[in-house]
């Protein structure tokens, strides 16, 4: 065993890799999939690697809260994928073109349509909110992903899946548009609607006459390029004309570019089942026959009284409002952390209702474990009388908090392990506990793992400038200042200091063995 890991360790060095240990054998995940409708354990098709491609955002206005959910479900799992050891592709991509009004094949580009109504360039209307998503997503503690394509940057790519389907036969040309036949590639594959769970003949039935749809053989069949109008301003010449790429076939495109005609995850908001990643997979299939996904991840909706969050319904704020609490849905500002820690506290799987309750209870919560991170981080480990069942649960606490996050990523379970973990970290900081009731080896594990099970695979960083350890020791100093106070009959001194932490939300209190705080 020494010597195994001494040959690793070897190997490492001259790779010039980090020492570390994959723990992905350790705590093995399963992942539920959408495609099979079962929770499956997680293979990957090439050994220790991982491709993952997750559908952007349409940038023609400001990212809202309900599409941050989506986008944390898989901040999280990239994390945690790394975190076991993987090596990851993480593939987000930006639609910048393509993305009709109503989601169906005609009407106005909406990013066309944001630039007409602004009167700006749509390249303008591009980088404006581009620009946004990304300071929302630093702003909440997002990794970058490691490619992050644009679809009018993968025009040409897009061309050549457009003709590669035409020569297999499942796509028909009119009028200088292109349209995916659905009820020829259904005959000869028969897997459409197998994602979404819907029923082609009852899709046919609901199917409205839309207008301008008469160059559709079918209602059912989806443009995979469309002619552009004399009119149109974001265009590209094509085999057919003038033109310009269907909304799900960038997704295609660009997925098989950087990851491959197979890769092993791919994931999105739950409402882009249907009709969006269906046509993903038509396409795939039609074009290099072969589903291309293993692994199909939906990240579920964030609502508002039961409602699906969007700009449309009108009840959807962005960021910048959740943060000053200006919006007639906020009963205060929360700050991006506490936003963080509240959604992770629900599976990604369940809706999740906004309320100023639940978001309040989420302060306290994130609060307490900061608190906890903090006591732990000045914590010194002394020799003692091992308690062996104490123990044993801290050792157990620690790797269910790994099981439950390699259960399908339940990040609420693996928060109620930290907080089980925190009531301990508290108690030994009261001296209730000693640090010396554990064995070294359990003590240092709990130092170094819970830390790093908020800070690196949750996402969620301590607000006061990233050292959880500096209100800590300025509490500490606040303290002793206090008692010098109290001891020289400084009372106007000590008052004045309880006083104006109580204003910011800081208790203190005096016990038998000393002074301490807590943070409301
Ligand atoms: P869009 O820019 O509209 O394509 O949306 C970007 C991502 O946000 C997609 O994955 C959507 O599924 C997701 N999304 C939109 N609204 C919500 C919501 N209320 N809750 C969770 N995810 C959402
Ligand atoms: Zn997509």
């Amino acid at each position: 065993m020494l010597a195994s890991l001494k040959r690793i360790t070897a190997k490492r060095k001259i790779l010039k890799l980090p020492l570390f240990m994959a723990r992905y054998s350790e705590f093995p995940l399963s992942l539920y999939n959408s495609y099979t409708r079962e929770k499956e354990v997680f293979k990957t098709l090439h050994p220790g690697k991982v491709g993952m491609y997750v559908c952007g955002p349409t940038v023609y206005s400001y990212v809202h809260l309900g599409n941050v959910r989506t986008f944390l479900t898989f901040d999280v799992l990239y994390r945690y994928l790394i975190h076991l050891g993987y090596q990851v592709r993480y593939v987000r991509n930006i639609t910048d073109v393509g993305h009709l009004v109503d989601d169906i094949d005609e009407g106005e580009d909406k990013i066309a349509k944001k630039a007409r109504i602004d009167n700006i360039e749509p390249m303008e209307v591009v980088q404006k909110y581009t620009n946004d998503f990304h300071d929302t997503l630093k702003l909440f503690n997002f990794l970058n992903p490691s490619i992050e394509p644009t679809a009018t940057g993968h025009i040409i790519e897009q061309i050549q899946m457009v003709q590669q389907i035409l020569d297999n036969g499942f796509a028909y040309i009119v009028n200088g548009s292109v349209y995916f036949d659905v009820p020829k590639y259904q005959e000869a594959k028969g897997n459409y609607g197998r994602l979404s769970g819907r029923v082609l003949e009852d899709l046919m039935s609901n199917t409205r006459e839309l207008d301008g749809q008469e160059e559709k053989k079918s209602p059912l069949d989806f443009a995979i390029w469309k002619k552009a109008e004399a009119m149109h301003i974001m265009k590209w010449p094509s085999p057919w004309g003038m033109g310009f790429p269907g909304w799900h076939l960038e997704c295609s495109a660009m997925s098989t570019k950087y990851l491959g005609k197979e890769f092993d995850i791919h994931g999105g908001g739950m409402d882009l089942k249907f009709p969006h990643h269906e046509c993903e997979i038509a396409q795939s299939v039609a074009s290099d026959g072969i589903a291309p996904v293993k692994y199909w991840m939906h990240s579920n909706m964030l609502t508002v009284n039961g409602q699906k969050m969007s700009k449309s319904l009108g009840n959807s704020f962005t960021p910048a409002e959740l943060l000053t609490g200006d919006h007639p849905l906020l009963k205060k500002g929360y700050t991006p952390m506490t936003v963080r820690f509240f959604m992770l506290q629900s599976h990604y799987s369940s809706t999740l209702d906004f309320s100023n309750d639940a978001l309040e209870a989420s302060e306290k919560g994130y609060k307490r474990l900061m608190k906890a991170w903090a006591t732990l981080d000045s914590l010194v480990w002394k020799s003692g009388n091992v308690d062996l069942q104490l123990d044993k649960e801290i050792t157990e606490a620690l790797d269910e908090a790994y099981t439950n996050l390699s259960d399908d990523l339940n990040t609420a379970k693996c928060i109620a392990n930290l907080f089980d973990l925190a009531t301990r970290i508290n108690s030994m900081a009261n001296g209730q506990l000693d640090s010396g009731m554990l064995s070294k080896g359990t003590f240092d594990r709990l130092q170094k793992e819970f830390p790093e099970i908020l800070r690196d695979i949750l996402g969620i960083l301590p607000e006061d400038g990233g050292d959880s350890g500096v209100v800590d020791g300025l509490m500490k100093l606040l303290i002793n200042i206090r008692q010098n106070a109290r001891a020289n009959k400084d009372f106007a001194t000590s008052d004045q200091i309880r006083n104006t932490l109580n204003e910011l939300g800081i208790q203190i209190k005096d016990g038998a063995d000393g002074t301490s705080y807590s943070l409301n």
